[in-house]
């Protein structure tokens, strides 16, 4: 019964998400209004605008131009629905499953708008953080996964100066800009929901993971050094893989 109100929770969060992916980079606002197709503007009917099913129904396409419609509104949704019930399978009814899935949709608009358009606009790291280092005082928290809020004060500021340091050496011996501070919010961000245990793990993981997919590209020449890559999806990486594994990590640490 659960499974089936993740499944409809995590879709509608999902096509929120689409939503904010869409419209936050170009200053528009997400309040709640009809969804339109971006490519003839023709109004989306309530009965073509129903998650995930409605792609298979339409065939992927607009009903009123034909318009092929971008497959990663579909991606999206799928990913929210899928880390909704992951998230409830793993936890159950606790208030970790209500902030994991939270962040979840976060972590889903940041990974697209930083990969779309290179930056992290700070009205999503911003409230990440506030609701981070909130978290620390609610009672009944998993103390496993969630620090205290000691803990969480210093993850969120060493997250920030990890990257800014990152930056400014960057800045000093290449004369270019590397990583920009949307990482660097991002990074604090997590910080403050995970603690500063997270940071040395989430730059590592993030970092090889980056190298695998980059290198391929550099190779085939199609990039140069000096490329710009968006660094955030690579921290969402790096940031649920250390939520899937932090446990084994920490016996491997003490
Ligand atoms: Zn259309």
């Amino acid at each position: 019964m659960f499974y089936i109100i993740a499944f409809i929770l995590g879709s509608i969060w999902g096509s929120f998400a689409n939503v904010c992916i869409h419209r936050l980079p170009n200053d528009e606002s997400i309040a709640i209004k009809r969804s339109y197709c971006p490519k003839c503007s023709t109004r989306i009917k309530w009965f073509d605008n129903i998650p995930l099913l409605s792609f298979f129904i339409l065939g992927g396409k607009c009903r009123s131009c034909k318009v092929k419609i971008d497959i990663r509104y579909f991606i999206v949704e799928l990913i929210s629905v899928l880390s909704f019930l992951l998230v409830y399978h793993i936890y159950g009814l606790t208030i970790t499953t209500l902030l994991l899935a939270l962040l979840s949709i976060f972590f889903i608009i940041i990974f697209f708008i930083d990969l779309n358009h290179f930056i992290i606009p700070d009205s999503l790291t911003f409230p990440l953080m506030i609701i981070g280092f909130a978290k620390s005082f609610a009672p009944n928290l998993d103390s496993n996964l969630f620090p205290i809020y000691l803990n969480s004060l210093i993850g969120g500021i060493m997250g920030y100066l990890v990257i800014w340091l990152i930056i400014l050496s960057y800045k000093k011996f290449k004369n270019k800009e590397g990583m920009g501070l949307g990482d660097a919010k991002l990074l604090s961000a997590i910080g403050f929901w995970f603690g500063w245990i997270c940071i040395p793990f989430i730059i590592f993981i993030s970092s090889v993971v980056a190298l695998l997919i980059v290198t391929p590209s550099l190779i085939k020449k199609s990039k140069t050094m000096s490329s710009q890559i968006p660094f955030g999806p690579y921290i969402i990486i790096g940031c649920v893989i250390y939520i899937s594994f932090f446990d084994k990590f920490k016996i491997f640490l003490f």
